[in-house]
């Protein structure tokens, strides 16, 4: 369970807590310092205060050692007496002692102690400074040392050239400084009774300094050192404060990111062990620190077998590329990569890894992190998705050209179904199989039955279809009445009808329908072609059989169509057109010429006493004789012309832009013809026959077909009338 990382700083930061005491330490060590410092420049100052009281108690007695020299270099001076000086009364009897001046004031000698003593009594008086001098044996009982000025001189007795102190008075407190009284010969003259000597000590002048005025005037400035080191002492405490706030500050972060830092240590730690991937960390040498539990379960070698070794797969020869990664990734290079090797058990494994180096503080290459996974199952997984792609692709494009072929096998429908013609339907078929079957060629070949051969009506694609025109058995597809494919032509059983052409693989489809063999669907496709359509040829087998069925459905439908229209538009006897058809024709040939301001003809012609050859030979020679004559008139006029049947044994020909006498010698023509026919009926001549005719041409004798119709039939009635075999013009008399 991980801490809260707050709970984490409190419990484990002993710098937390000790920062206040340490803060509390500093903020003492401080003060004391401060303290010391302030006690040292008190101490100064007070010692400064005491050197200037003593420089002044000094200067006072070097003045009063500089009256004295000057008092006796001058042997004493006269002042005048008066109740402050009286006469010195304990100098010796000088007769002038006291001189009176001739103004009648009296002068009396004062020598250097009496002028010391009145110095220092005025001095008293205005700056609160005493002074005297004393002596060890006073003439003068006043002058007598105390307990202080007792003790001092014995210090100078022994040497010392001053002496001075401190004394705590009831009022103040006081410096006191002595110096000695070295006797001279001058003093003498007043005391030599009392058994001085000269350079004897003999007493001291000594000064009383006041130090209370010295120390008023330092007082203030010692206000300033007070206030000076208070503000430094304060301003201390605020750096310790700020300093110890920033301290903190700082040690909670790095308290923070030691925790952070161990928490990511664990964080990885516990990843790594947790970690479904095999990691290792190896040191520069190749040699392994660290194997996680992942490591061990996919390699099978436990970590303390392989801590301080080479990784142990490595010695079971992987791959030469992942030889060469792995050794780059030794070098330091970040690598990744795939492999395969053996674990313990020698068992081949797929592996991805990567590599991953760690550098020291300088520079230097500290280590490798190896990740490695174990990608065997998926690897064959992979592959066998490959392999279903693959397949799915190979579904999904056989499924598009199945669509495609379909919807074009559509469209073909659909056109053929709108083709009026056999020829249309023929090109239909050829623009749509190349689309159907663009990796070869083809043909169609319609079976024609009056000549009992297949002729090729289409055919697309580079390669020729073989023979245009051969005999059905020249195929093994009709033979059959079924497909025939030749996948190998060295070794299969190849039709006749492509004997001599370039070996090709085939596929003959016949075209038939209601058993009746309409024709013959020939694919081909040459050897060296894309295999990309093999494993759909028993797809293109069924489109082809398909297309034939449609084919063959679309050809039969046009075959009927035309039988139809053949019965709609003529004569089932003759094989001309009927009267409905010519009728119409006739009408739209006269538009026509009429269009172009042509001419139009048009002979009737009728057999003459045909009654009579009936009631003669019998109706079916009638009609044998009524076939010949309709063959005879078909094939004696022009391509552009029109032979119908009229009705019975009445013929019509229509002649476009046949003038009046053209169209009278084709009458004549035919007429003669007639008459010269050959008609054999059950191996019997019959005959002779002979025809009349009559002319019309328009527009001269009819400006519609009815009126031409009838002029004609007029104009042959007048050859019937005229005695029969004879061609008579419209309008012409007899
Ligand atoms: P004319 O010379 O005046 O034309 O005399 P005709 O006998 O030819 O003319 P008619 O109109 O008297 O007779 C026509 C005959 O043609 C009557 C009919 O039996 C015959 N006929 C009409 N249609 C056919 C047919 O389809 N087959 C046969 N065999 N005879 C037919
Ligand atoms: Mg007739
Ligand atoms: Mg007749």
């Amino acid at each position: 369970m991980s801490q809260n990382p707050e709970e984490t700083v409190r419990t484990k930061s002993p710098e937390k807590t000790s920062l206040p005491r340490y803060a509390g330490l500093l903020v003492f060590a401080w003060t004391a310092v401060v303290l010391i410092f302030l006690a040292g420049t008190l101490y100064q100052e007070n010692q400064a205060t005491l050197e200037i009281a003593r420089t002044e108690a000094r200067s006072r007695v070097d003045q009063i050692i500089l009256c004295q020299q000057w008092n006796n270099n001058h042997k004493g001076v006269y002042v005048q007496v008066d109740d402050k000086t009286p006469p010195n009364p304990y100098l010796p009897r000088k007769p002038e002692r006291d001189l009176r001046t001739p103004s009648g004031r009296t002068l009396t000698l004062v020598n250097p102690a009496y002028m010391t003593r009145q110095l220092y009594e005025l001095a008293h008086q205005q700056n609160q400074v005493q002074g005297r001098i004393i002596s060890l044996k006073p003439l003068r009982p006043e002058n007598k040392p105390d307990f202080w000025e007792t003790r001092a001189i014995k210090k100078l007795e022994e040497g010392a050239a001053e002496y001075s102190s401190v004394e705590q008075m009831p009022d103040q407190d006081y410096l006191r400084l002595i110096r000695p009284l070295v006797v001279e010969k001058a003093c003498l003259e007043c005391h030599a009774s009392q058994g001085y000597k000269v350079g004897e000590i003999g007493g001291g002048i000594s000064v009383t300094e006041a130090l209370e005025p010295l120390r008023a005037v330092n007082r203030e400035h010692m206000s300033m050192v007070w206030i000076s080191h208070g503000f430094f002492w304060l301003l201390g405490l605020v750096c310790i404060a700020f300093g110890s706030t920033h301290l903190g500050k700082s040690l909670a972060q790095q308290r923070r990111a030691e925790i952070d830092l161990q928490e990511a240590k664990q964080t990885l730690g516990a990843y790594i062990k947790a970690s479904p991937l095999a990691i290792m960390t190896l040191d520069p040498q190749g040699c392994v620190r660290l194997w996680n539990p992942a490591a061990e379960s996919i390699f099978g070698w436990r970590s303390s077998e392989v801590v301080g070794q080479p990784p142990p797969f490595l010695a079971e020869n992987p791959s030469p590329e992942f030889q060469d990664l792995y050794s780059r990734g030794l070098k330091g290079e970040p690598v990744r990569g795939g492999g395969e090797c053996r674990d313990r058990n020698s068992m081949v494994m797929d592996f991805s890894f990567s590599m991953f180096p760690f550098y020291g503080p300088q520079d230097e290459l500290t280590g490798i992190m190896a990740v490695l996974e174990d990608v065997t199952e998926r690897r064959q997984m992979e592959e066998e998705l490959f392999k279903a792609n693959e397949k799915l692709k190979v579904w999904v494009y056989e499924f598009s050209r199945r669509n495609r072929d379909i919807t074009l096998l559509n469209e073909m429908g659909d056109l053929l179904q709108a083709c009026n013609t056999l020829e249309e339907a023929y090109a239909g078929v050829g623009q749509y199989m190349p689309l159907m079957f663009p990796e070869g060629s083809g043909a169609l070949f319609v079976h024609q039955e009056k000549r009992e051969v297949l002729e090729a009506v289409v055919h697309w694609g580079d390669s020729p279809p073989g023979a245009t025109e051969f005999a059905p058995d020249e195929c093994w597809a009709l033979r059959k009445g079924q497909e025939h494919l030749v996948q190998d032509p060295a070794s299969g059983l190849l039709c006749a009808h492509l004997a001599g052409t370039a070996a090709a693989r085939y596929l003959c489809v016949p075209i038939i329908t209601h058993s009746e063999n309409l024709g013959l669907l020939l694919l081909l496709k040459r050897s060296q072609e894309s295999s990309l359509e093999e494993p759909l040829s028993e797809t293109k087998k069924r489109l082809a059989s398909t297309a034939a069925k449609q084919i063959a459905l679309s050809l039969a439908n046009l075959k009927l169509r035309n039988f139809l229209m053949l019965q709609a538009t003529h004569d089932p006897l003759t094989g001309l057109f009927n009267r409905r058809y010519m009728e119409d024709t006739l009408e739209r040939e006269i538009r026509r010429v009429q269009r172009k301001q042509a001419p139009l003809g048009i002979i009737m012609v009728d057999l003459d006493h045909f009654k009579r050859f009936n009631d003669s030979f019998g109706h079916e020679a009638g009609d044998t004789l009524l076939q010949a004559v309709g063959i005879f008139l078909q094939s004696n006029i022009r391509q552009e012309d029109i032979a119908c049947r009229y009705g019975g044994e009445e013929f019509i020909l229509i002649l476009p832009e046949a003038s009046q006498e053209i169209t009278r010698v084709r009458a004549e023509r035919l007429r003669q013809g007639v008459e010269n026919l050959q008609v054999e009926y059950h191996g019997q001549s019959i005959g002779p026959v002979t025809v009349s005719l009559g002319v019309a041409i328009f527009p001269d004798h009819g400006k519609d077909g009815e009126a031409l119709i009838r002029a004609a039939d007029t104009a042959l009635y007048r050859s019937k009338q005229g005695g029969r075999n004879r061609v008579m013009i419209a309008g012409e008399v007899v």
